[in-house]
């Protein structure tokens, strides 16, 4: 095991980083920015460096100084958590050179699954069903044009770095090509430095199903079931549940069994995710994560397997802690992310939490770093936690919520928990029926109150 790991990265995935090291019984090192120097991951870790002034470029993202604050501390390894540097292949590889453990896949997976025409073309290969569409970056206006008519519209435009859901276009007719492939390409170039696009059909009403994967680098691989992701907005993730509404055991074993193949052959190591479009019965790859997720807390509670605590160990040598056989999947949970946004317009709502009630009780879960009197600094993203509740049943799942939402207090900014309180009322939620556009239709109809 790693004597001291050092944590690259702030709020709720830093801390739930932190508790896995402690458990590990593995000294932590926590990195800041000076915006952060109250944040609650300073406070609990062992040892803590100053990195640099507020802009995540300057110091979240900034490499040399994330390097020089494990030469002064003497970390043997380093956990990204999500976002930042935790897919940028070139750090893996840094660190690498200086003896340092990167807590995540080899630089070579990282890479194959950041360029999505590429892990797209690797998922082909490994046997996973794709999207339909060009298997190529699209060249000229005219190719593009080609090609869409032989996808058959309507086609979606997407970035090859593509990340955050940005992007992205939607285009119905041939007149819309040209201008939707300028904003993409101008888009991507803006975000990612790289306005590679590529087309695929795009799905009315599917649902977005992800696989959660875990191997050991040897050969070794399991798939920890799914998680549908299919309420989103703007094509970010809001609400997350797990099992699918959409899927049954055979389903499941299926499709995991497919995507922990792929796994074992290219020997994957850490946990990642496969994300899939399940349109009409049919799963098809739209990219692969090569981290830990927003939302693994999910996969947790229906597990009962500590996903960070397993990357760690893994990362450290170690063998997978269970075979497929004995992974067993209990009940239902769902994960609300409630943002310090307006529930209606989404305008965040950065400031001091003046006062903070967590709710609690059986099967009730909140990974958050905020704190009585903290103030959410205006520069990362706007996360005040997340609420995971577990039931016996999806019904006593929602029941469960219900009763969470109500105890949960936040005074002081605006958080989108008006928006959950309205979700849980609504029939197709209850029922699940809802697919990747449900939400933005159901907020444009003004059912929320803030
Ligand atoms: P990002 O990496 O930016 O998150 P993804 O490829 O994961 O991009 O897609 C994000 C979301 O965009 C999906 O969950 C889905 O809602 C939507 N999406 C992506 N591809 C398609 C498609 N071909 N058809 C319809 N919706 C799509």
């Amino acid at each position: 095991m790693f004597d001291k790991i050092l944590i690259a990265n702030r709020g709720e995935i830093a801390l739930r980083v932190l508790r896995a090291c402690k458990e590990l019984g593995v000294a932590t090192v926590a990195v800041h920015s000076t915006a952060d120097e109250d944040a609650m991951h300073v406070r609990l870790a062992d040892e803590s460096v100053c990195i640099g002034p507020p802009p995540a470029k300057d110091s979240y993202l900034n490499i040399p100084a994330i390097l020089t604050a494990c030469e002064i501390t003497g970390a043997d390894a380093v956990h990204p958590g999500y976002g930042f540097l935790s897919e940028n292949a070139r750090f893996a590889e840094i660190l690498a050179e200086h003896n340092v453990h990167f807590i995540g896949p080899r630089p070579e997976h990282i890479r194959l699954m950041g360029d999505k025409i590429a892990a797209k073309r690797a998922a082909k290969k490994l046997g996973l069903p794709t999207v339909p569409g060009s298997d190529d970056a699209v060249g000229g206006d005219e190719e593009a044009g080609r090609l869409a008519g032989e996808i058959g519209f309507p086609v979606m435009v997407k970035a090859a770095a593509g990340g955050g859901g940005r992007g992205m276009k939607v285009v119905r007719a041939a007149t819309e090509l040209r201008p939707a492939l300028a904003t993409a390409r101008a888009e991507a170039k803006a975000a990612f430095g790289d306005d590679t696009v590529y087309l695929e059909k795009y799905f009315e009403r599917p649902r977005h199903i992800e696989i959660q994967v875990l191997g050991d680098g040897n050969g070794s691989a399991i798939h920890l079931g799914e998680r549908d992701c299919s309420l989103q907005r703007r094509h970010q993730k809001v609400w997350e549940e797990g099992p699918s509404p959409a899927l049954n055991t055979a389903m499941r074993d299926k499709i995991g069994e497919r995507v922990a193949a792929a796994m074992r052959e290219i020997k994957y190591l850490g946990v990642g995710t496969v994300e899939f479009l399940y349109d009409d019965g049919g799963f098809h790859f739209i990219e692969m994560n090569t981290r830990i997720q927003v939302e693994h807390p999910v996969t947790e509670m229906i597990t009962d397997i500590d996903l960070v605590l397993e990357q760690i160990r893994v990362a450290a040598g170690n063998e997978l802690p269970l075979q497929q056989d004995s992974v067993k999947f209990h009940g239902h949970a769902i994960e609300c992310r409630v943002n310090a946004e307006n529930a209606v317009s989404f305008r965040p709502s950065p400031g001091k939490i003046v006062h903070y009630h967590p709710p609690g009780g059986l099967g009730v879960r909140v990974d958050s770093a905020v704190y009585h009197g903290y103030a959410i600094p205006p520069y990362y993203d706007s996360l005040v936690g997340k609420l995971i509740v577990h039931g016996k049943t999806r019904a006593e799942c929602l029941m469960r919520l219900k009763r969470a939402l109500d105890e949960f207090v936040v005074d002081g900014i605006e958080t989108t928990l008006p928006l959950f309180r309205a979700l849980v009322q609504e029939k197709d939620i209850i029922d699940g029926d809802y697919h990747i556009h449900w939400l933005e239709e159901f907020l444009t109809r003004g059912a929320v109150e803030p």
